[in-house]
Formats: C-alpha cells, sequence, structure tokens
C-alpha cells in the first residue's frame, strides 16, 4: 500500500495535475489531503471536483473553511482575504457543502491527517518548530501524522526528546512518533517552487518528500486573467 499525501493545493490545478500524474508514475495506491483545496490560484472548483471524485480523504484547512461560509475573513492578510472573496465567487453552493463537510482531523489506514495541529485544529497554528510540534505530539494517537498549513516540508520526530528539519526520505521506525509536513502542491514557501507532496509507503515503512515542476507561466497568466491579486502570481516562481 502506497498513500500520497497532499496538501495545500489551493486551486493550483497544473501542478495538483503533475502531482498526480507523478504518484501514479511512482505507483501510489491510495490518496488523502491535509486541506486548503482553495485560495490564492485560479481553479478552486476544479481541484475541489477532483479531491471529491476521487473520494480520497481530506480534512478542513482555514481556507476551506473560509471560502465555504460568508463571515469576514477575520486574521486573514489582505491578499489572502482578497483571494478568498474571489474563490466565495466560483464555488457553487454543493462545493461549499462539500468544504464545510470536512473534518479537522481524521484517522486514515494507521495514521492521522490534520491541516494545522493536533492541540487546537481549529486554531490554524503554525508548526515551525520543536516546540509547536511538541503541543501537537501530545494530542498525536498514531505514530505517524501528517499535516500542511506551512507550505514548508518539515519533519518532526518524538523519541526520549522532538527533533525536526527538513527531510527527503524518512524511516519510521516502531516506538518513535512522527509529525510530518508534506510540503504545498500549489504555493511552495521553502523558497523551492516546485510542487510537493510525500508518498508513504506501509510496506517499507518510508515516507519520501517528492518536488516536481510544472507550468508556473501558465498559472500566473490565468492569475492575472482573473483578476486575483498579483503576489499571488509573483510568490509561485520564488516559492515563498
Ligand atoms: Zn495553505
Amino acid at each position: 500500500m502506497r498513500y500520497a499525501l497532499l496538501g495545500d493545493i489551493h486551486a493550483n490545478l497544473d501542478a495538483f495535475q503533475v502531482v498526480l500524474e507523478d504518484a501514479k508514475k511512482e505507483k501510489v495506491t491510495h490518496y488523502a489531503c491535509v486541506g486548503d483545496l482553495v485560495g490564492y490560484n485560479p481553479n478552486p472548483k476544479e481541484c475541489i471536483d477532483i479531491v471529491r471524485d476521487m473520494n480520497m480523504p481530506c480534512v478542513k484547512g482555514n481556507h476551506d473553511e473560509y471560502a465555504s461560509v460568508d463571515d469576514d475573513c477575520i486574521g486573514f492578510r489582505p491578499m489572502a482575504a482578497e483571494a478568498i472573496r474571489w474563490t466565495r465567487e466560483q464555488l457553487a453552493a454543493e462545493d461549499k457543502k462539500y468544504l464545510k463537510s470536512l473534518k479537522f482531523v481524521r484517522y486514515v489506514e494507521n495514521f492521522t491527517i490534520v491541516h494545522a495541529t493536533l492541540d487546537m485544529p481549529q486554531k490554524w497554528g503554525y508548526v515551525m518548530d520543536k516546540l509547536a510540534a511538541a503541543a501537537s505530539f501530545s494530542y498525536q494517537n498514531t505514530a505517524v501524522c501528517f499535516f500542511g498549513h506551512t507550505h514548508v516540508p518539515l519533519a518532526f520526530v518524538r523519541d526520549s526528546v522532538v527533533k525536526g528539519g527538513t527531510y527527503e526520505m524518512i524511516h519510521i521506525e516502531p516506538g518513535k512518533k512522527y509529525f510530518i509536513n508534506v510540503g504545498s502542491v500549489g504555493q511552495p514557501r521553502d523558497g523551492n517552487p516546485m510542487a510537493g507532496y510525500a508518498i508513504y509507503d506501509l510496506v517499507t515503512n518510508t515516507v519520501t518528500l517528492r518536488r516536481l515542476e510544472y507550468n508556473i507561466k501558465a498559472v500566473q497568466k490565468k492569475i492575472f486573467e482573473a483578476g486575483l491579486p498579483e503576489r499571488c502570481a509573483t510568490r509561485l516562481e520564488i516559492g515563498k
């Protein structure tokens, strides 16, 4: 059994398609999504349709939550808020209903998926360091949990202490807990513009990070045509 763990797709259909093609080539058998299907980029409806049609387990991201309601975008920076308002206009009632129905935490096979943190998933905290990871670990009931939200693929391990850092491949060892960020499909922020996702092989007990080139120019063109904020386009090519 090989799982593709992907998230922070953020309506970037071009990147999403490249990821799905790669997963097929990599003989992935199952999929799970750590949330944020929409926001920032120009194809929210198409991305929702794919996740829903593939029937992949998916948790709710902050952008999914805000795109599915009509509240003011409190806590969002102006660019994100503008993109959310645009996104709301693109979605049908059933799309919003789907986003609204997503849960904050889900158990899949023998692992957990969450968008932000396990200690307070609805508060959308960012796990970028060991302290934040430690708080989440105390609520983690499975050996492995995958998360998103930061758009930075970092992995944390709890043994006698919590350690963390960047990764390419992780061997899941018995007796330890792992909190693994799978990077972002549609808007990477680790300075590498390539689309990111992870493959969890439940037979070899390994998690491998994948990074893929896609047609950034094509997405930028669509962003400008849609009238989305310019920075949504420029940040894609620098991965920030
Ligand atoms: Zn996100």
